[in-house]
């Protein structure tokens, strides 16, 4: 089996997606960032994609291996783990189990992991919170498990709705605690009958533009004084996000970085 391996960044997935389908490419499947795109025969594929790697997988049990590799990932007081590493949470730490597939969001990722991390700092007893670009349900989960009164995730695939449902089962978080919906900003959330459609807290793994265009209804969906988390931000791209958040009168804006990723938080006005 030709199997062509492409890294891939959450922003330049759709169009890569594009251009492999276009070069031929049989199948095509996305694991822990990775592209892999099955080809017939070794093929030239355009500039925009040509830093991949193509490996012939003939005996290679990916799935198996995938599965192998995987490691229970702490991130402030939760661990996120797959549901067969559950015994593997050590004693006091809140267990959040995610089933790896299709939708971005098992824990591995920096992001997904420092953007748990910022959700334990805080006391979410009571609060409500809205997690944008939800994808797993990961973040809406985890508020869940700590304590947040409800949580809504939404997000615009609405391939990810029945899993981030199916995650918050598996983790045990009662219905009416959590609710995945498709949707963006500026739709009508359903969240509104218990919220009002302004949240105590927001969290979103996105990426820079999108928060930059999206800083406003940030405003708009969170109460006075409540904590923003952003992440999904290249480090190199800090600055679009910092000015954003000038722009709209966040305060306490403080940045912590993993390798090129960062997070940010900050306070509404
Ligand atoms: N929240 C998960 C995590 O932290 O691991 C998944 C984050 S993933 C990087 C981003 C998700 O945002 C994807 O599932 C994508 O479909 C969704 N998304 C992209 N643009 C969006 C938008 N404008 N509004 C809502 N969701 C969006």
């Amino acid at each position: 089996m030709l199997v062509y391996h492409l890294p891939g960044t959450f922003e330049t997935r759709e169009a890569h997606l594009d251009l492999l389908w276009e070069a031929g490419a049989t199948g095509l499947e996305e694991r822990a960032g990775l592209i892999r795109a099955y080809f017939d025969g070794q093929t030239d594929l355009p500039a925009d994609i040509s830093d991949g790697e193509w490996r012939d997988e003939a005996d290679q049990d990916w799935q198996a291996e995938f599965k192998a590799n995987l490691r229970p990932v702490q991130a402030g007081r939760v661990t996120i783990v797959p549901p067969w590493l559950r015994a593997e949470v050590p004693a006091g730490q809140v267990p959040l189990i995610i089933e790896p597939g299709m939708a971005f969001g098992t824990g591995h990722h920096a992001t997904t992991r420092m953007a748990v991390e910022a959700l334990s700092a805080l006391d979410l007893a009571g609060q409500t919170v809205l997690d944008v670009g939800t994808g797993s349900g990961v973040l809406a989960i985890a508020a869940a498990l700590l304590d947040a009164r409800y949580a809504l995730g939404v997000d615009i695939d609405p391939v990810t709705i029945p899993i981030a449902t199916e995650n918050a089962g598996q983790n045990g978080v009662p219905e009416g605690r959590a609710a995945f919906m498709v949707g963006t900003l500026g739709d009508d959330l359903p969240g509104d009958v218990v919220t009002d459609g302004v949240f105590d807290v927001l969290v979103a793994n996105l990426y820079a533009e999108l928060h930059d265009l999206l800083v406003g209804a940030y405003v708009g969906h969170l109460r006075a004084g409540g904590p923003l988390i952003l992440t999904g931000i290249l480090v190199s791209k800090l600055p679009l996000v910092q000015d954003a958040l000038d722009r709209e009168g966040f305060t306490d804006v403080q940045v912590r970085t993993d390798g090129d990723w960062a997070l940010v938080t900050a306070r509404s006005a």
